[in-house]
């Protein structure tokens, strides 16, 4: 296998698919998509592609981290022509899509889930991303930043551990370089990480600070575009020198759910054991005798923010699961009318005195 192939992630799964393409084809991974198409990195160099008309006819959109079978003419223009199937893929809500989805990034190993240690640190926030995350079939890692200004960090570890169990979690200074040495087995060659947290918790310092070098070096691009004019694009997939691939995406900052109905469930599997063990079986955990969850909230053994935090996720989810099935939309609204039908006849019956 090619050595610079291998750090770029590539492997047996995708060399699998690969096959139909090897006749006049190369693989090559998306770093960054833009109108103009996407750069992608080959075994020999980074280079400018754009996506065939066959395959945008098809409707088949590149996402950073994507493989691809990209061949190059005579004249040196490089054309993707097909995506190799993904091994995960993060995703958030669309509206303007036919499909009410955008992929984001595709084929991630682990997730670096950041904040900052200071007032943005916040469980709910965390519960999210935690959700998406272990959806999308990617291993979440918890990076608390900026130690260098908080008093308490155990006890802030501590508070995330109540909510993550599971979950490896480490308080790092990027700018003072504490703590990085324990981020460094996951970024190993041929793994890729990708970024999430919100704006200004230091995703871009951790970069640098990873790769020795400023980001202006690392992630950009500097090109003419279609006009001849000179443009700056951000490279969102970068190979770090000390081996594995990062990803920071800006899409990724405003993560919504998309499908993360699995997630949720191992996200709150305290609130779901609780709710399984309801009297009744559509408890709906409000005013229902023998409501488990209601009681532990009232012994004080499950908090009331973390219930609110799930019934949350829990109507987004529903909302998306709705726009994605007309049938389920159309039940729905069934469903109120028929309520609305009844609503009323008892209305008359009270007013007829019946
Ligand atoms: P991004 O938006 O997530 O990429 O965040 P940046 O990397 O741009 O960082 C936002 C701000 O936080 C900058 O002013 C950084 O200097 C600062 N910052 C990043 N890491 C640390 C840290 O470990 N400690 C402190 N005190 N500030 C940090």
């Amino acid at each position: 296998m090619d050595p610079v192939l291998k750090k770029l992630g590539w492997n047996a799964f995708f060399g699998e698919s690969f096959r139909e393409y090897v006749v006049g084809h190369e693989p090559g991974r998306i770093s960054s998509v833009n109108r103009n198409g996407c750069k992608v990195y080959t075994k020999n160099s980074e280079v400018s592609a754009r996506v065939s008309g066959r395959l945008r006819q098809d409707g088949h959109i590149p996402a950073v981290g994507d493989w691809a079978a990209i061949s190059e003419d005579n004249t040196g223009t490089c054309t993707i022509h097909a995506i190799l199937p993904r091994k995960n893929k993060i995703s958030r809500k669309d509206a303007g899509r036919a499909t009410g989805e955008q992929v984001i990034v595709t084929n991630v190993d682990i997730a670096f889930i950041m904040t900052s240690l200071n007032r943005d640190l916040n469980m709910r926030r965390l519960e999210r991303y935690l959700a998406i995350v272990r959806q999308s079939g990617v291993d979440p890692v918890i990076v608390l930043n900026k130690s260098d200004i908080c008093s308490d960090v155990d006890a802030r570890i501590n508070d995330v551990l109540a909510i993550a169990p599971d979950v490896p979690v480490y308080a790092i200074s990027a700018t003072g370089n504490v703590g990085m040495g324990s981020l460094s087995p996951y970024l190993q060659d041929g793994k890729t990480v990708v970024l999430l947290g919100s704006s200004g918790v230091g995703k871009s310092t951790l970069i640098n600070a990873l790769d020795g070098v400023e980001r202006q070096k690392v992630g950009e691009i500097r090109e003419d575009d279609s006009r001849g004019r000179h443009i700056t694009t951000v490279r969102e997939l970068i190979l770090l020198k000390m081996g594995g691939v990062i990803i920071d995406n800006p899409g990724i900052r405003e993560l919504q759910l998309w499908d993360a109905s699995d997630g949720l469930l191992t996200t709150f599997l305290d609130v779901e054991e609780l709710a399984a063990k309801c009297k009744f079986s559509d408890c709906q955990h409000e005013t229902e005798p023998g409501c488990m969850i209601k009681k532990a909230i009232a012994e004080g053994t499950l908090p009331e923010v973390r219930f609110e935090s799930y019934r949350k996720l829990q109507r987004e989810l529903l909302a998306v699961e709705r726009k994605k099935n007309p049938d389920l939309q159309r039940a729905e609204k069934k469903k109120w009318k028929k309520i609305g039908i009844m609503a009323k006849e008892i209305q008359n019956r009270k007013k007829r005195g019946m």
